[in-house]
């Protein structure tokens, strides 16, 4: 079926930046004009460093298209960044048939060039590791291909999907649980695949929640993305829309005034990002996140729990306090999937528990997200907590809090 248009419909005949007077400048104005946080928040904030792109332009800085076309992708390009070790360089080689690099001048730059355990290095310089496929290892963890009732959509939850719209993203992290597509130039994102997408959501009533994915959605333009933010609002079942992205983490650039006057239109939109580490909140992620939260999106933050980046309890308090000041919400903890050639940064499931169990009750409510295990051949998210249940007979329970306090509860 498909009463669907067939090119981009004219949702809003507006300009994305309106020139004359009238509600929709006013619209505009008030999201320049949204007051600045206090400074003893933005003190927490510093900008990210420059490295070897000191000297360019502010306005090219600024410019997310620049620094997508400026990635680093190739190793005599990555040497100028950092000093790699001999792994670092033998993997930069030998896995690019697996998983190609790329990342983008302002992540580069948050890289310690001398230090080879940085966090934000092993995220996004290969490392030998990657080329050790473990026996667990899977091609498609989550079993994400086999619920795909059309390409490019995944249906597994009875009233969500996922939709895959683009595999693109300005950073490959080299833990990706989709690297058997992304970064992979020939399984690009057709637009009759988008199509399909869209007809098979509005020919299911059931679905009322559609998780934009990818690859990275804000990899696509502005006017793209608005394109299909347009036909899926304009399918009555559809309540809520999901976008996942890390562009505000690698790419924070990319939330112009342009895409949040855009996104305001297709209103009620839940942003999910991927912070990984404390480094990652910098001046220019800080004001990524605060436009789109003063542009009504509400945000969650989805960790993956990785072996050297941020298996430490003190460093996920941290991140996630830092996370609070930016408007975003812990919402997950991953366990490391099983995905190829990621088993270096897998840790045992009781790191986070350990970590769940020194957030709960020592910090703010807010700031303890839900650990979960994304059980491999599709068996969904699967959460796992401390255990504060001591013991249970009849209608006697003990239980223990935070302190470690045991407390007895009768049910009435
Ligand atoms: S942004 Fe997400 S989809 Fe893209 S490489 Fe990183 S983990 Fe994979």
């Amino acid at each position: 079926m498909s009463t669907l248009p067939s090119s981009r419909p004219s949702l809003d005949p507006r300009p994305m930046h309106p020139a004359g007077d009238g509600p929709e400048a006013g619209d505009l104005s008030r999201v320049a004009a949204d007051p600045r946080p206090a400074a003893q928040v933005l003190s927490r904030f510093p900008p990210g460093p420059r490295s070897i792109w000191r000297d360019v332009p502010e306005a090219l800085w600024n410019d997310w298209h620049w620094q997508q076309r400026e990635r680093v992708t190739r190793l005599d390009q990555l040497e100028k960044v950092i000093r790699l070790t001999d792994d670092e360089r033998r993997a930069a080689i030998e896995s690019d048939a697996e998983f190609h690099m790329g990342i983008t001048p302002y992540y580069a730059a948050l890289m310690d060039p001398e230090d080879p355990a940085c966090p934000i290095r092993l995220q996004s310089v290969p490392t030998m590791g990657e080329l050790t496929i473990a026996p667990a290892d899977l091609e498609d963890p989550l079993a994400e291909e086999r619920d795909m009732p059309v390409r490019g959509i995944t249906h597994r939850y009875p009233d969500r999907v996922l939709f895959y719209t683009t595999h693109n993203c300005p950073v490959y992290c080299r833990h990706c649980t989709r690297k058997r597509k992304v970064s992979d130039p020939t399984s690009a994102t057709a637009k009759s695949q988008v199509e399909a997408g869209l007809e098979y959501i509005a020919a299911h009533p059931e679905i009322r929640d559609v998780v934009i994915s990818g690859g990275d959605p804000l990899s696509l333009s502005d006017e793209r993305l608005d394109y299909i933010l347009g036909r899926l609002r304009a399918i009555p079942h559809v309540e809520i829309f999901r976008l996942g992205t890390r562009n505000i983490v690698t790419l924070p650039q990319r939330v112009t005034d342009d895409l949040v006057y855009m996104l305001r239109r297709h209103h009620p939109i839940y942003v999910n990002t991927h912070f990984n580490h404390p480094r990652e909140c910098t001046a220019e992620a800080f004001e990524a996140a605060r436009r789109l939260a003063d542009a009504g999106c509400a945000i969650g933050n989805q960790m993956v729990l990785l072996r050297g980046v941020n298996d430490d309890p003190a460093i996920v308090k941290e991140l996630n306090h830092k996370l609070l000041l930016m408007r975003i919400r812990p919402y997950y903890i991953y366990q490391c999937d099983l995905a190829r050639g990621i088993s270096h940064f897998r840790t045992p499931v009781e790191t986070g528990i350990r970590i769940i169990e020194y957030l709960r009750g020592h910090t703010s409510g807010l700031a303890v997200p839900h650990f979960v295990v994304d059980a491999p051949h599709g068996g969904g998210k699967i959460p796992v907590s401390p255990d504060y249940v001591v013991s249970h007979e009849g209608k006697r329970w003990v239980f223990r809090n935070f302190a470690g306090g045991e407390y007895e509860y009768f049910e009435p």
